[in-house]
């Protein structure tokens, strides 16, 4: 039994040592930094309960890379530099706070909190006032000498002021523009692209041409410095910051004296969301004990200071294993891939579907079933594949060959107007696209046939049924008998609930007929500008482009759709089935919500959403279902998520249920 334990310690020393390598040294990590991480707190506890087994070269008690790459001149620092313990729990803040009251004996220990820039630590030597040596961190005693590069950065000062000598420690990073801006450029020239800005960094400070670092648009935050002499009268880590800046050092404007451990923790809630605002990333936290007597007192680890910790954001990026490519085919007829994932946890969810975008994405990638892959995922965004982690590639996997007809018909594809959308061309009969209007009739966004689900469209639909959505109102008990687990009152159930969207709200049925760009909110708009359907028929392009919200290309759209005879002939047929739109009850022109745009988000507690909805409308508010400028309100309920951070990001009028009651009692009796 020990021997397992001691064989697992040896293979997680080998492990994150060959890590280490690929990524202090070559800038091409293989694993994402939260399995690393894993690796490395596995290897950490087990040496803590087995130290007959720990040994002085394990990487738990070093700092980066054991060896300085050979191309570099190596500098032996003045000044040891460390890495920092992290932590992506509360919890252990407050035990860290705890265990340095205890050490030093008392309970207010003011903090210093800070964001940790993601990039490469360096440190810049100045004397007499020049700079005259940058070297990165390398294993902390020893680094690489990068000065002539670290020259050609504006955000280092190559004259200051302060003349006793200085060592000053900072962060080097490339700004999120300025990576995408590489990467692109690297993806015209047909080069290997960056997984993330760090790794950008790293290429574009650690190598051998300075030119090549200028081009680069690099970037420096100067996080502490240290002094030889103790004339300056610097006590604080604080003071030593403003030192800095007085230098002329970009040092981060978010930085935040906290009285204890429960302010840096605010602190850390706060920039949680936050950093999304900013142009550089962020992987954390860094809280540091102002003081220098106290941290002198603390002291260090072999690898880390005792006074200063790191709490690090839930990880944005992950490698896993790609399952599956499936080929969607929409109501449009767009066609899109999407890679089907091993679940791995993201920004705080679990993602197990990410975008494939189109099938020259997936050439570009060269991405494979069974390749493990970056997956990114930042808090509002679609999770996305950034590249094919190639080092982990089996080596008989076989190439993806993208379809060249509609995987659900057979019919030719077409690129759209720009080139990057693939269409099926067989809009009347593809049974995928046909599937995929019904199923968009019966839905949310249609007009909301209770119990008609996605597979019960799909078992109609195969049985010979339904084929478009005016069938659905020809529907009969008989015919829904012979579905699957189907008797007498499901049956009348969902008859029911058919008859009773045969008398939908005008947008709903605008919406529900699936017109290309015409979603539920332009539904709305359109709805407002057109007193009947009729009059929204025969609308000419101008009067549609007219309507607020509606671009010429909507305008265009809609135009072809009534120009459609197939499509005529089947809004005939609904209204056949005697189908009828529920108009507006006109509002006045004094209704007290009028001019108001108003989105709800989370769970009320009173009424439905949609009834609240309902409501505001009735009071004349114009109701969305995204945010954005033209949002004046947001009804926030319980757990309210993306929307209400938007909204606050906006500075749009929030409001409670309660507060929204208030609103309606006050704007009724005023009616
Ligand atoms: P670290 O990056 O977690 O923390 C220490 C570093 O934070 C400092 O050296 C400094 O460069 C930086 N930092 C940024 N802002 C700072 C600030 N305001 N104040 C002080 N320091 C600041 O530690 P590390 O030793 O550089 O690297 C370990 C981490 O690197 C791991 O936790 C992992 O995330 C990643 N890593 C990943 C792999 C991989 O294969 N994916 C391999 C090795 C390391």
């Amino acid at each position: 039994m020990q021997d397992l334990f001691k064989d697992r310690i040896e293979f997680l020393k080998a492990e994150i040592i060959k890590h280490n390598r690929l990524y202090y040294e070559q800038n091409t990590p293989s694993i994402s930094d939260s399995e690393y991480d894993a690796l490395f707190k596995e290897l950490k506890d087990l040496e803590a309960s087995f130290p007959e087994f720990a040994t002085a070269d394990s990487p738990t008690k070093k700092v980066g890379a054991a060896n300085i790459a050979s191309e570099f001149t190596e500098v032996t620092h003045k000044y040891r530099l460390y890495s920092l313990d992290n932590t992506y729990n509360y919890d252990d803040l407050r035990s860290w706070y705890e265990k340095i009251q205890k050490e030093l004996g008392r309970e207010d220990i003011e903090l210093v909190c800070e964001l940790k820039i993601d990039g490469l630590a360096m440190a810049l030597s100045y004397n007499v006032g020049l700079f005259i040596k940058g070297a990165t961190r390398g294993n902390g005693i020893v680094g690489e000498d990068i000065t002539e590069n670290l020259r050609t950065i504006k955000s280092i000062p190559k004259n200051i002021d302060f003349k006793s000598p200085l060592e000053v420690r900072g962060e080097v990073y490339m700004p999120i523009s300025s990576f995408e801006k590489l990467n692109a450029a690297r993806l015209e020239e047909n080069k290997p692209l960056f997984a993330n800005p760090r790794n950008a960094a790293g290429g574009s400070v650690r190598q051998l041409d300075p030119e090549v670092t200028r081009e680069r648009d690099l970037a420096f935050f100067a996080y502490t410095g240290v002094l030889d002499t103790v004339d300056a009268e610097i006590y604080t880590h604080f003071q030593m910051l403003e030192l800095l800046k007085k230098q002329g050092f970009v040092v981060n404007p978010n930085i935040k004296i906290c009285k204890n451990i429960e302010e840096a923790i605010k602190y850390c809630d706060e920039w949680d969301e936050k950093r999304h605002e900013l142009g550089y990333a962020t992987d954390g936290i860094v809280i540091k004990v102002n003081n220098f007597a106290y941290q002198d007192e603390l002291g260090f680890t072999s690898r880390a200071p005792k006074w200063a910790t790191a709490f690090k954001f839930k990880p944005e990026e992950a490698v896993t294993k790609l399952l599956d490519i499936e080929i969607n085919v929409g109501r449009t007829g767009a066609i899109t891939p999407v890679a089907v994932l091993e679940p791995v946890k993201l920004a705080g969810s679990t993602v197990s579907r990410a975008t494939l975008h189109n099938a020259d994405e997936i050439e570009r990638l060269d991405i494979r079933i069974g390749d493990w892959v970056w997956v990114k995922k930042a808090a509002e965004i679609i999770p996305k594949i950034i590249k094919v982690e190639l080092s982990r590639r089996e080596s008989d996997l076989p190439p993806f060959f993208y379809p060249k007809v509609c995987p659900s018909c057979g019919a030719p594809i077409e690129k759209d107007e720009e080139g990057v959308i693939q269409y099926c061309t067989n809009i009347t009969s593809c049974p995928a696209q046909l599937k995929g209007k019904l199923k968009y009739w019966a839905g949310k966004d249609g007009v909301d046939i209770d119990g008609l689900g996605d597979s019960i469209v799909e078992q109609l639909f195969d049985m010979g049924f339904i084929k478009n959505y005016p069938d659905i109102y020809y529907l009969t008990r008989e015919d829904l008998l012979k579905l699957d687990k189907f008797a007498d009152k499901s049956a009348q159930n969902l008859i029911e609930a058919i008859e009773k969207t045969k008398h939908s709200e005008f947008a709903s049925f605008i919406s529900a007929l699936g017109i290309k760009f015409v979603g539920k909110e332009t539904a709305e708009l359109i709805a407002r500008a057109f007193p009947t359907f009729d009059n929204l028929k025969n609308a000419s392009l101008e009067e549609l482009s007219n309507v607020e919200g509606v671009g010429e290309k909507i305008a265009i759209s809609i135009r072809e759709f009534f120009n459609s005879e197939e499509n005529l002939k089947l809004i005939e047929k609904l209204f056949n089935s005697g189908f009828e739109i529920k108009y507006p009850e006109k509002i006045s022109e004094n209704a007290p919500f009028n001019g108001m745009t108003m989105v709800f988000t989370g769970a009320l507690s009173r009424i439905t959403r949609n009834e609240a909805q309902k409501l505001a409308k009735s009071l004349g508010a114009t109701v969305t279902n995204s945010v954005s400028k033209n949002t004046t309100h947001v009804i926030a309920g319980e757990d309210a998520g993306s929307k209400l951070d938007k909204a606050k990001k906006l500075g749009v009028i929030i409001l409670n249920e309660e507060e929204f009651f208030d609103m309606v009692e006050k704007g009724k009796s005023n009616e």
